[in-house]
């Protein structure tokens, strides 16, 4: 028995402030040095119960081992898997290249049922020079447009807001409030959020939206991660829980106090730590998930 199995059992039993190791989720991005085959068989010795996919590991375009093998090998490693990640990218200056957009996340959510994933998130994109608030427009025609295939394949889709520094080509999506606009536009139980405390951490009603998203049933994930001072990325440069200045354990604490139960999705994006050893940095973050989550 490993000292994460008794940690997950002993969880049960003890008041303690630390999260539920059997809530713990890893994004395989996370360990991008990695391959789908590493990540499974370091995720299971370390009892890991669960792990979002990138794409990556999956569309040979990206590099990936293709859907057919990859399939197989994640249903059958016991893994849960809570997001396919990412889809998105609706805003574009022609109706033929959104309706690409849309057949393109029908793909998507048909790949998610496939490895059996519970969402897709969506990173929903922004075209540079259109008014923020057309994109806005597009991206939701784009989700309602996908939200009954969502239905039919019994995948989530997780619009998930971008900090504003993203703004001008990767979301028009910058706080949960658009977030949840959306979704009160779309109105389907397929559509929800995915709150990543990176991007959401600084809003000064974050507290009140995340509130709300429980109360319509549309928290559907739970990223963290941390804000590094001083950033030397904008994309690449996350810090591990505890490396910067989110309090990830109240969000966590708080998430929770509000009927979350989903996984709390460890999500960074780091130079730095794919230039270590990622065994020693997957046991990294599991101290830091117990100890700063
Ligand atoms: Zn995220």
């Amino acid at each position: 028995m490993t000292i994460h199995t008794i940690l997950t059992k002993l969880h049960k039993y003890m008041n303690t402030t630390s999260p539920d190791p059997s809530r713990l989720a890893i994004h395989t991005f996370t360990l991008k040095p990695w391959n789908l085959q590493e990540c499974i068989a370091h995720f299971q010795r370390k009892d890991v119960p669960a792990m979002s996919v990138w794409r990556n590991l999956i569309d040979p375009e990206e590099g990936g081992i293709g859907l057919k093998e990859a399939a197989p090998m994640i249903r059958e490693s016991g893994l849960k898997v809570p997001a396919l990640v990412r889809g998105g990218f609706f805003p574009a200056e022609s109706d033929s290249a959104r309706q690409e957009a849309i057949d393109r996340n029908k793909v998507y959510l048909d790949e998610a049922r496939e490895i059996g994933a519970d969402m897709v998130v969506l990173v929903v994109g922004a075209l540079p020079g259109q008014p923020l608030s057309e994109s806005r427009r597009q991206v939701q025609d784009g989700i309602a447009a996908l939200s009954d295939h969502a239905a039919q394949s019994g995948v989530k889709l997780a619009i998930e807001p971008l900090h504003p520094m993203y703004a001008g080509d990767k979301s028009c999506v910058n706080r949960m409030a658009e977030a949840r606009e959306i979704c009160e536009a779309v109105q389907s139980p397929w559509v929800g959020i995915a709150a990543d405390v990176y991007h959401i951490w600084w809003d000064p009603d974050v507290e009140q939206e995340l509130r709300l998203s429980a109360e319509q049933n549309t928290l559907f994930g739970f990223h963290i991660c941390d804000w590094r001072l001083n950033t030397r990325h904008l994309l690449t440069d996350r810090g591990l829980m505890g490396d910067g200045c989110i309090d990830v354990r109240h969000f966590r604490q708080l998430v929770e106090s509000l009927g979350f139960d989903g996984y709390h999705e460890v999500e960074v994006f780091s130079e730095e730590y794919w230039g270590w050893d990622q065994e020693k940095y997957l046991d990294l973050i599991l101290e830091r998930y117990r100890d700063n989550s």
